[in-house]
């Protein structure tokens, strides 16, 4: 799993239905990267504070941010020659 899918997936893990598995590949690949694990570390908090309001549903701009600032960081990695998203083949 590589950053952009990590995006990508990081909604479904909103999502209670979502697989143990794809949860457990969502928790290796920001166990790994230092800047998805910052966001994935965000969007748990959230999730919790939304939970402890009983709201379950994020609103659609939360998640649009939260993508739109991963993206950012690994954009500036890229010009860095610092690729983050390390396990691109797997
Ligand atoms: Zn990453």
């Amino acid at each position: 799993m590589n950053c952009r899918e990590f995006l990508e997936r990081l909604e479904d893990y909103l999502d209670q239905q979502t697989a143990t598995e794809l949860r457990a590949e969502l928790e290796t690949h920001a166990f790994r990267c230092s800047h998805c694990q910052v966001t994935f570390n965000t969007t748990r908090k959230t999730i919790e504070i939304y939970r402890n309001n009983e709201l379950y549903e994020l609103p659609d701009n939360l998640r649009t941010k939260i993508q739109e600032a991963v993206m950012k960081k690994c954009s500036k990695m890229r010009e860095a020659n610092q690729d983050c998203s390390s396990g691109s083949s797997e």
